[in-house]
C-alpha cells in the first residue's frame, strides 16, 4: 500500500439538497410497491418515455426498457459516427434518458444493421434463436410482472426490427416460463419466470392508427407534485436526450391517454397491473408494509436523517429475512440508497487525468462528507488491491480526503465496452460472459466503500472518474479510461493501388506515446496476410503528440493480391516489452460522457482498376460522411464549399460539385444558392446530390434540381439485390469505367435509400432494382442534362460503400463525376 496523506478540505459540496429530499420522499413510497414492467422495442427511441416515466414515478414500479439494438444502423444528425460508433453514442443517450424518466436500460446483442422491410429478413440476419435467448435471459433476470411491446408483429410496425421485437417479446414470454427452453441459463443464476401478460401499447403515428376506444386505456398525464412536473414534461426531457436523432420534442401537459391491447396471458379488465400483487404479501411478509408506512408518515423533509434509525431497523429485519427473495433483495438495496440519501452522504473517487496509462502511475483522491448529525464511522475504501481506512469517524459537514498514487496494472482491454471485446458476427455482437448479456454498459465498480452508519454497515460502489472544471460548463465528471502506453494506427482506411492516371499511393503510420518510457528503438511490423514487412524505427518519447511516418505502398506490399493491411509496433526496453497494435477511439459530445474503445486499424487494399477523369471536386458537407476521403484516395483534389464559397467564380473552377448526405436537410442556406448552382450546371458543370430525406427535419422543400422530382422513402435494403441496367449505352455505365454486374458485388448493408420519385420527363433512369417480393424501382439514380451540364440525384449509398472499400462504388462514382467529360459520346 502506498503512502497516504489525510487532509481536511473546506466543503465544496453543492448538490441540490431539495431535489434529493424529494427523491427520498418518492423513494420511501416506492419501498411499499413490489411490481415491475418491462417495455420492449427494437431501437433507442422506440420506447414510450411518457408511459415509462408514469410507471416509474407515479406508479413507483420497477420499470425497464429492453432495446434489442443500440441503434447502430441509424443516421446521425450530430456527427459522422456510424455503425458501432453510433451505437455507443445512442447507448449513452438512452442512459441519459433513463436518468430522467427513472427506468432501467437493457440491450440484447442484436446489431442494428439498417432498415429492414420484414421480420423474416431481420431474423435471418440476427439469428433469431440467439436474440430470443437474450430476451429470455433479461426476462428471467428482471422478472417483470407485465411485458409491454411498442409494436405489432405485422407490417404496421413499419420496420422489420420493430415487428421482430414484438414477435420476440411474445415468444420470450412463453419461453422464459418453460424449463425446457434455454436450460443452460439456469446454471448462471436465473430460474424460470412466468410474467402475467404481454400487452401491446398501441399507437397513432403518421398514417397508422392502431388505437381504438374499446382498448384498455390509462391516463398518464398526471402531475407529480413532489417533482413539480407532469409525466408529459418528464418524458419530453427524457426523449430530448436522443440528440443524435434530432428528437427534441415539446412538453405535453394535461390528459394523456395510452391504449393497450392484450397479446398473451390473462387479459386485464381495468389496469395493466390487474391481478398482480404489488404488496409485501408476495414475499410472505405483510408486516413490513406497516413499518414502511410509519417511516413514510414520520419522514421530515427538513430533517431526513431522523428517519435513519428506522430505515436501519428495516434494513436489519430484511437482511435476516431474505429467503432468497427477489423482492427482498431489491428492497434491501433501495433501503440502503435511502439511508445514504438521508445522510446527505457524498462520496467521490476522482483521478487527476482522464487517461490511465498502463505501466504509469495515477493519482486518485477519495472525498467523503456526511451532512447529517448521525454518526458515520470506520469508513473503509477498497480500490483494486489496495484497502485503507479513510476516516475513523466523519464529523458533521466536513470533507475527509485521502490521495493515493497507484501503478496502473489493469490491461486496457478490460475497459473495452463488453460487447466490443470479441469479433462480432454479421447480425449480432459476440458476448461470451452470460452475466453481461442485457447490461447497458460495463458495470464493474472501480472503488468500493464500506462504513458503519449509526449501528449498521452499509456498502456502496463508486465509479472512478476524472473531474475538472470547464469555464463555460462548470464542474464535469468523465470516466477514467485505461489505455496502452503506445497507440498506433494506419491510414487511409482504403488504399487504391490501381487508379488511372497512376498515383503513388502511400500509407501513413501514426503513433502516440502515452508514457515517455514507451519509446526508443522499435520495429514497425506491416502484416498484409500473405506477407510481413519489418521496418526499424526510433520512437519519439514526446507524450500525447501524434507522430506520423509515411511509406509508399509499393515498399510494403509484396503480394499483388493482398486486400488488407494491419500494423503493430514492437517495443523492447526495460519498462515496455511487447507488441502494440491498438489505437484509441474517443467520442466526445457535451450531452453524454466520453465514450471510448480500442481498435486495431486496418487498411483495405483495392487492386481493381479505377479510371478517373477530372481534377477538382467541390464538396458541400451535409450531416457528416467520409466520401471526401474516398475522393482523395481516387486522386481528386477536394475543395470544401461553405456558404460564402458557393459563388459563380469559385464553382467555375470545379469539375463537379457533390453534396454530402442530407446537405439540403442540414444547410438551410442552400435554398438561397439555387440559382448559382443551376447556372454552374447550365454552363457545363456537374452537380451530384447524394440522398436527402423527406422527414420533418430541415428545409426539405429546398429546391435542388433543374426539373422537379420528389424524394420518397423508397429504398433497397438487400445489399445483394440484382441491379438491372436500363440503358447499357449511357455514359454513366461506360466512361471512363465499363460498369458491369461485377461492380455491384460486395456491397454492404443496403443498396440505396430515399429514392427519387415522380420525376419530370427530362430525367433518365439508369438502374432498376427491388427488394424480395417487391416491384422494380428506378429511383436510385436519376440524371438529366441541363444546358451544357449535368445533374444527378442518387440514393445509392456511396457513403457506406466507399469507406468499406467496394471497388464498384468507386468506379461508378468516377463515371458520375466524369459526366461532363464527354469523350467518346
Ligand atoms: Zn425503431
Amino acid at each position: 500500500m502506498k503512502k497516504i496523506k489525510v487532509t481536511q478540505v473546506k466543503s465544496t459540496i453543492d448538490r441540490s439538497e431539495r431535489q434529493k429530499r424529494t427523491m427520498v420522499a418518492l423513494g420511501l413510497k416506492k419501498l411499499n410497491v413490489l411490481g415491475s414492467v418491462l417495455y420492449i422495442g427494437a431501437h433507442p427511441d422506440d420506447e414510450n418515455t411518457r408511459l415509462m416515466a408514469y410507471l416509474s414515478k407515479e406508479r413507483l414500479l420497477r420499470t425497464g426498457y429492453l432495446s434489442l439494438t443500440r441503434g447502430d444502423g441509424g443516421q446521425n444528425l450530430i456527427g459522422n459516427e456510424q455503425g458501432i460508433n453510433l451505437g455507443l453514442i445512442r447507448t449513452q443517450e438512452l442512459l441519459a434518458a433513463r436518468r430522467i424518466d427513472g427506468a432501467e436500460q437493457f440491450f440484447s446483442t442484436a446489431f442494428d444493421f439498417g432498415f429492414s422491410k420484414t421480420s423474416d429478413e431481420t431474423f435471418r440476419i440476427w439469428n433469431k434463436e440467439k436474440i430470443l435467448a437474450d430476451v429470455v435471459w433479461v426476462i428471467r433476470k428482471f422478472q417483470p410482472d407485465v411485458i409491454i411491446t411498442r409494436f405489432p408483429e405485422d407490417a404496421r410496425a413499419g420496420h422489420g426490427h420493430h415487428a421482430a421485437s414484438a414477435i420476440l417479446a411474445r415468444e420470450a414470454f412463453y419461453a422464459a416460463a418453460d424449463p425446457n427452453r434455454f436450460p443452460e441459463q439456469f446454471s448462471k443464476g436465473v430460474k424460470v419466470w412466468q410474467a402475467k401478460r404481454v400487452m401491446w401499447n398501441t399507437f397513432n403515428f403518421g398514417n397508422t392508427n392502431t388505437t381504438s376506444e374499446n382498448q384498455l386505456k390509462i391516463d398518464v398525464g398526471a402531475f407529480n407534485a413532489l417533482l413539480g412536473k407532469s409525466y408529459g414534461e418528464i418524458a419530453a426531457d427524457s426523449r430530448s436526450q436522443h440528440k443524435s436523432q434530432g428528437f427534441g420534442v415539446p412538453k405535453s401537459r394535461g390528459l394523456s391517454i395510452e391504449y393497450f391491447t392484450n397479446i398473451a396471458g390473462d387479459a386485464p379488465v381495468n389496469d395493466i397491473m390487474d391481478a398482480v400483487d404489488l404488496s409485501w404479501t408476495r414475499t410472505g411478509n405483510e408486516k413490513v408494509s406497516d413499518d414502511i408506512q410509519k417511516i413514510i408518515q414520520q419522514f421530515d423533509m427538513q430533517q431526513p436523517d431522523k428517519s435513519i434509525a428506522r430505515l436501519e431497523a428495516l434494513k436489519n429485519y430484511l437482511a435476516f429475512n431474505i429467503n432468497n427473495s427477489y423482492w427482498v433483495i431489491r428492497k434491501l438495496d433501495e433501503v440502503t440508497e435511502m439511508i445514504k440519501a438521508c445522510l446527505g452522504l457524498f462520496v467521490e473517487a476522482v483521478a487527476n487525468k482522464q487517461l490511465a496509462v498502463e505501466g504509469d502511475s495515477l493519482r486518485v483522491s477519495f472525498n467523503v462528507i456526511n451532512r447529517s448529525k448521525v454518526p458515520v464511522k470506520k469508513v473503509k475504501i477498497l480500490y483494486g488491491d489496495t484497502s485503507f481506512v479513510l476516516s475513523d469517524s466523519l464529523p458533521y459537514n466536513q470533507v475527509r480526503s485521502v490521495q493515493l498514487t497507484r501503478l496502473v496494472t489493469r490491461p486496457p482491454l478490460e475497459d473495452q465496452p463488453y460487447w466490443l471485446k470479441e469479433q462480432m458476427g454479421e447480425g449480432s455482437y459476440t458476448v461470451n460472459d452470460q452475466n453481461k448479456i442485457g447490461l447497458p454498459q460495463n458495470m464493474d465498480a472501480d472503488v468500493k466503500l464500506a462504513a458503519m452508519v449509526d449501528t449498521t454497515y452499509i456498502g456502496m460502489n463508486i465509479p472512478l472518474q476524472y473531474k475538472f472544471t470547464d469555464p463555460v460548463r462548470g464542474e464535469i465528471y468523465q470516466p477514467v479510461i485505461t489505455v496502452p502506453a503506445l497507440l498506433v494506427k494506419i491510414s487511409p482506411a482504403v488504399v487504391l493501388t490501381n487508379t488511372i492516371p497512376k498515383q503513388k499511393p502511400q500509407i501513413a503510420v501514426d503513433y502516440e506515446v502515452q508514457q515517455a518510457a514507451a519509446s526508443g528503438d522499435a520495429s514497425i511490423i506491416f502484416n498484409s496476410g500473405s506477407s510481413m514487412k519489418m521496418v526499424k524505427i526510433n520512437i519519439n518519447p514526446r507524450v500525447s503528440v501524434t507522430q506520423t511516418m509515411v511509406f509508399s505502398i509499393d515498399s510494403i506490399l509484396k503480394g499483388k493480391k493482398d486486400t488488407s493491411l494491419t500494423v503493430s509496433i514492437a517495443l523492447s526496453n526495460k519498462k515496455y516489452n511487447g507488441n502494440f497494435s491498438n489505437y484509441l477511439r474517443l467520442i466526445n459530445y457535451d450531452h453524454i460522457p466520453t465514450v471510448h474503445y480500442l481498435f486495431q486499424s486496418k487498411a483495405r487494399i483495392v487492386n481493381d482498376e479505377i479510371k478517373v477523369e477530372g481534377k477538382r471536386i467541390g464538396y458541400i458537407k451535409g450531416a457528416g460522411d467520409n466520401v471526401p476521403d474516398a475522393l482523395l484516395a481516387m486522386g481528386y483534389e477536394v475543395v470544401y464549399l461553405d456558404q460564402q464559397d458557393i459563388t459563380e467564380s469559385k464553382l467555375k473552377t470545379l469539375d463537379a460539385v457533390i453534396t454530402g448526405v442530407r446537405a439540403y436537410n442540414t444547410n438551410e442556406y442552400l435554398s438561397g444558392k439555387y440559382d448559382i448552382l443551376m447556372n454552374y450546371v447550365e454552363n457545363g458543370g456537374n452537380l451530384i446530390v447524394q440522398y436527402n430525406t423527406s422527414s420533418q427535419i430541415g428545409p426539405v422543400r429546398a429546391r435542388i434540381s433543374p426539373y422537379p422530382f420528389d424524394i420518397s422513402r423508397n429504398r433497397i435494403t438487400d445489399e445483394k439485390a440484382t441491379v438491372r441496367i436500363l440503358q447499357p449505352t449511357h455514359p454513366i455505365l461506360n466512361y471512363p469505367n465499363k460498369i458491369t454486374d461485377k461492380d455491384f458485388d460486395g456491397w454492404v448493408q443496403e443498396r440505396s435509400i430515399y429514392h427519387a420519385s415522380n420525376w419530370d420527363s427530362h430525367y433518365e433512369t439508369i438502374f432498376a432494382m427491388h427488394d424480395p417480393g417487391e416491384n422494380d424501382d428506378e429511383g436510385s439514380l436519376i440524371t438529366t442534362k441541363f444546358g451544357k451540364g449535368n445533374f444527378v440525384y442518387t440514393g445509392l449509398v456511396f457513403f457506406r460503400e466507399l469507406p468499406a472499400g467496394v471497388p464498384g462504388a468507386y468506379r461508378l462514382l468516377a463515371n458520375i463525376i466524369a459526366l461532363n467529360h464527354k469523350k467518346g459520346f
